[in-house]
């Protein structure tokens, strides 16, 4: 008799995601008039095409692939040497990060990456998440068998949440003294949903904490393009102590367009250990590599050569173009709600812009309205955590033309509001 893996059975129906579309194509169905006028805000997807130079070395990839003399086939596991070391380089030693090349494992993205590394640790940690989260960090906790029944109102029995609210400017605390400390905290700057970034003496402040609980930190850094908050650590190893306790992760969906080509990264310093029942300290780093070796033959080449032409001199400037665009965007639509007079955090070093909802409205409630009587779709607070009840996130990812059209008939929709 098969066995099926029953953490899969306490995962509550319907992701956030799959029940948005849920709704938007039943107000299009039932409003097929109007279907046309849906403007996507939900979702954090690019909207606009790939840099030149990664369209460039993809393309000259294929063609090598194309030629007997030049055909590759598998390549090493986690990433040839020269993208690696373009990686390493670029994001961390040019930054006096000290990051070796083989420290860094590539991938097809970091939501795989967030919930795969949990292969490597024991079971039985006790897991500590944000609230609002990333949903991704807490469902694939749940599949792994990490969290226990899902509770009523939202939430796992088992996780650790850290409610981040308005009174902490939605910045985690540590937990307070005296309660169980988590083994494993992930923490994400800029932060999905709420475009916050974390300050350096709070992120000197959980290094501290991990270290002193023998703890690992998950720095969920997909957004750091985005940051350019000079108090903001952009990398967790800017932290003395750092490459003792945390792992980072990183992708190119964001800064380079490539949430379709797929590639991201991990940063795992031999340094980090984790501990057997015993209390025997284990570097985690081989453990890594043996299971990308086993598990994977790694991303495609021609995605790898479109990732390592980012680090080029004008894949940066690219880059810095795309983010750019979105950052205006971004401006555009935290400007737009706060003439609302609607309050907003993020969307300075983020590409998403999280608003508390107008009137005390609940977050699905406000949402439906947004979707029917604006036409724009966002993404409620609530789907992220309890603490993210009344309000909801607007992503910057969009064109131009329909980030401005969002802002217009946010304006039409409060000023109905008001006669
Ligand atoms: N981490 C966070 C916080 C994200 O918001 C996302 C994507 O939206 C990811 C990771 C996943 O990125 P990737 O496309 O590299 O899998």
């Amino acid at each position: 008799m098969a066995l099926v893996n029953e953490n899969y059975l306490k995962l509550v129906a319907g992701y956030l995601f799959p029940e948005i579309a849920r709704r938007v194509s039943a107000f299009a169905a039932e409003r097929p008039d109007l279907a046309k006028e849906i403007i996507r805000c939900g979702i954090g997807d690019v909207t606009e095409p790939l840099p030149p130079s990664a369209v460039a070395a993809m393309n000259a990839a294929n063609a090598e692939l194309a030629s007997r003399a030049t055909f590759k086939g598998y390549g090493p596991g986690t990433g040839y040497e020269s993208v690696l070391a373009a990686i390493a380089h670029g994001d961390f030693r040019s930054r006096g990060l000290d990051i070796a090349d083989d420290e860094v494992f590539l991938s097809d993205g970091s939501k795989g990456d967030c919930g795969n590394i949990l292969e490597i640790l024991g079971a039985g940690n006790r897991i500590a998440v944000t609230d609002p989260v990333y949903p991704a960090y807490v469902d694939s906790n749940v599949m792994f068998g990490n969290a226990g029944a899902a509770m009523a109102g939202g939430g796992y029995e088992g996780i650790v949440y850290l409610p981040c609210t308005e009174a902490n400017a939605f910045l985690p605390e540590l937990p307070a003294a005296g309660t169980a400390a988590p083994d494993v905290i992930y923490l994400c700057s800029p932060n999905n949903p709420t475009g916050t970034v974390m300050d350096r003496a709070r992120l000197e402040q959980w290094v501290a904490y991990a270290r002193k609980h023998r703890a690992l930190i998950f720095w969920d850094a997909a957004y750091e393009a985005f940051n350019r908050d000079p108090n903001a650590p952009k990398s967790v190893y800017e932290i003395a102590g750092a490459r003792e306790c945390a792992i980072e992760f990183r992708s190119f969906s964001k800064s380079g367009g490539f949430t379709g080509v797929r590639c991201g990264y991990t940063v795992l310093p031999k340094s980090v250990m984790a501990y057997t029942r015993a209390g025997a300290a284990v570097a985690l780093h081989p453990l890594w590599n043996r299971r990308w070796n086993t598990r994977s033959n790694g991303v495609s080449y021609a995605v790898q050569r479109g990732a390592e032409a980012l680090y080029t001199e004008a894949g940066r400037r690219e880059v810095r173009a795309l983010v750019d665009f979105y950052m205006e965007n971004a401006r555009i639509l935290r400007e737009g709600c706060r003439a609302l007079g609607w309050k907003t955090w993020g969307g300075e070093n983020a590409p998403y812009v999280w608003c508390k909802t107008p009137e005390g409205r609940d977050s699905w409630g406000f949402f439906d309205t947004m979707l029917r009587e604006a036409r724009v779709v966002t993404t409620p607070g609530a789907g992220f955590g309890r603490c993210g009840e009344g309000y909801f996130r607007i992503s910057a990812f969009n064109s131009r033309a329909n980030v401005e059209e969002v802002v217009r008939r946010m304006g039409r929709l409060a000023s109905c509001a008001a006669h």
